[in-house]
């Protein structure tokens, strides 16, 4: 199916879009799926203490950052938010976040709960969508069948995702990412919506 805003001559709205939702719950498929749809959608590049899992590249997926220079940006407030996720460190560069949004560039950040609570008190008008498995049962079988963790850090990725489940009232909607594309869809109308 080709993508909504494939046309690039569409005006699209000056928009930064916060996704979250629990691991597991597909949202790196999404967003990859989402690059290749629309390449008016600017990705922002997180850095990350964590290691890059097999077949992640530094500076596409994440910037994968030592424990010392994710100190550094902090102190030197490059971060428009940060959180500490299942034992590792997570971060938006602010830089080219705002250099996008001044450029008119609708903008996608694909973040957990605490650093989107910190991008709603930061900037006010980003739009929040929660990503929700179509069940429980379908989230913790796409967790392990993903394959990338152990058994002790899955579990405690899905003890985070009830805290997360639980917060979805927070968001401005809700999408359930039964298919990609579907997703993939409904997300790129929602971002590049006119303002109301
Ligand atoms: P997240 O980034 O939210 O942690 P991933 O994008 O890594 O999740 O997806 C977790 C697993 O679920 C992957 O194996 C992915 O292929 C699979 N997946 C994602 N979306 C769907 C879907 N709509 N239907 C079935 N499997 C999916
Ligand atoms: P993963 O290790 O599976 O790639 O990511 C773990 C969690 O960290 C996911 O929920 C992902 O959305 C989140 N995450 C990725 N980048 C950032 C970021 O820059 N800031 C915050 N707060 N969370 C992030």
């Amino acid at each position: 199916m080709p993508a909504q805003n494939a046309d690039p001559a569409r005006p699209v709205a000056k928009r930064l879009t916060v996704l979250s939702g629990p691991s597991g719950v597909g949202k790196s498929t999404v967003v990859a799926h989402l690059r290749e749809a629309d390449p008016q959608v600017w990705l922002s590049v997180s850095v990350t203490t964590r290691r890059p899992r097999p077949g992640e590249c530094d500076g596409v997926q994440y910037h994968f950052v030592s424990d010392e220079e994710f100190d550094r940006l902090i102190a030197e407030n490059e971060l428009l938010e940060w959180a500490q996720f299942a034992g590792n460190r997570y971060g938006t560069p602010r830089g080219p976040v705002v250099e996008r949004l001044d450029a008119g560039t609708p903008v996608l950040l694909e973040i957990e709960l605490q650093g989107a609570r910190q991008v709603r008190d930061s900037m006010s008008d980003a739009l929040h969508v929660f990503l929700a498995p179509p069940s429980w049962e379908e989230l913790v079988r796409r967790l392990t069948g993903r394959g990338t963790e152990s058994e002790e850090v899955i579990q405690r990725r899905l003890e985070v995702a009830k805290v997360e489940l639980a917060a979805e009232k927070e968001f401005d909607t809700t999408l359930v990412n039964t298919s990609v594309q579907g997703v993939c869809d409904e997300l790129l109308a929602l971002m590049t919506a006119p303002k109301v």
